[in-house]
């Protein structure tokens, strides 16, 4: 296992999805602390996941929605990158 702090965009964005839906609290998260882009990223997360969880009042989200969360980071990803 890697040291967070010396995770980079491309690496934390990937186990973002994985983190949130593991109840992690990413708003922490030593990259999130350092990173201004991924701190943007997690709050458009956290809104959509407040609006899924709105949609779906479920404890536990099916992995479908994990999945369109993974994919809406992906694509954000490639859109901020450049
Ligand atoms: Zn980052």
């Amino acid at each position: 296992m890697q040291d967070p702090k010396n995770m980079t965009c491309e690496e934390f964005q990937a186990q973002m999805a994985e983190l949130i839906g593991s109840g992690e609290d990413l708003s922490v998260h030593p990259h999130v602390q350092t990173c201004t882009l991924c701190r943007a990223l997690l709050n458009e997360l956290e809104t959509i996941a407040e609006a899924a969880r709105q949609l779906f009042p479920v404890e536990d989200p099916p992995d479908t929605l994990w999945e369109k969360l993974e994919t809406a980071i992906k694509e954000e990803g490639n859109q901020t990158r450049s």
